[in-house]
């Protein structure tokens, strides 16, 4: 297929970056304290595109590889029974420098670091109790959304209103 027809069915891959993708999940005191419709909202707002989404309580296995660089860390124990207390909702997001947009909109790791304005400056106090993930590279988030998704999970699609979000 000729590259023009390929920009007139699928506009968006002209734009450097605007099908980058990033993990973000509410973790469980997030899905407890009933934050998951706040903190869409904020993804959604911004102007990026949900292309996955699901409900679901994290085995230990799985959150082993999602930490894997962390599981020498003495605070890991107390994250793994936090991480499995209870349902997270994970979600990828799409859209041009995700990761780096999403990471800023999430806040420092510490809460009690985390600038007003952000998901953790916002909604938490303490390290312990941060509410939300994010991936912190490119090459972190393709490693996630491939390890809490399944292909058929995500969904290729384009917003209506992609006029309004990119200049084209
Ligand atoms: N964490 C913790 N104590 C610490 C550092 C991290 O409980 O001293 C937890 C916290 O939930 C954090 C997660 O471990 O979000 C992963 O740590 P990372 O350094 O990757 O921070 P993030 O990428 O989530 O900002
Ligand atoms: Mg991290």
């Amino acid at each position: 297929m000729a590259i023009y027809s390929l920009l007139f069915f699928y506009p968006c891959i002209g734009i450097p970056g605007v099908r980058e993708r990033t993990l973000i999940a509410v973790k469980p005191d997030g899905v407890q304290r009933r934050l998951v419709g706040q903190i869409m909202q904020r993804f959604e707002q911004r102007g990026f595109k949900l292309v996955g989404m699901k409900m679901l309580q994290v085995s230990e296995e799985l959150l082993s590889q999602h930490y894997q660089e962390l599981r020498r860390k003495p605070f890991y124990p107390s994250l793994l029974h936090y991480m499995t207390s209870g349902p997270i909702v994970v979600m990828v997001w799409e859209g041009h420098n995700v990761v780096r947009t999403s990471r800023i909109m999430v806040g420092d790791t510490n809460p009690a670091e985390a600038q007003a304005g952000t998901v953790r400056g916002d909604f938490s106090i303490h390290i312990s109790r941060n509410v939300v993930h994010a991936s912190d590279s490119v090459e972190g988030a393709q490693r996630e959304i491939q390890l809490w998704f399944h292909r058929k999970e995500l969904m290729d699609w384009d917003c209506y209103d992609h006029n309004s979000t990119y200049q084209l």
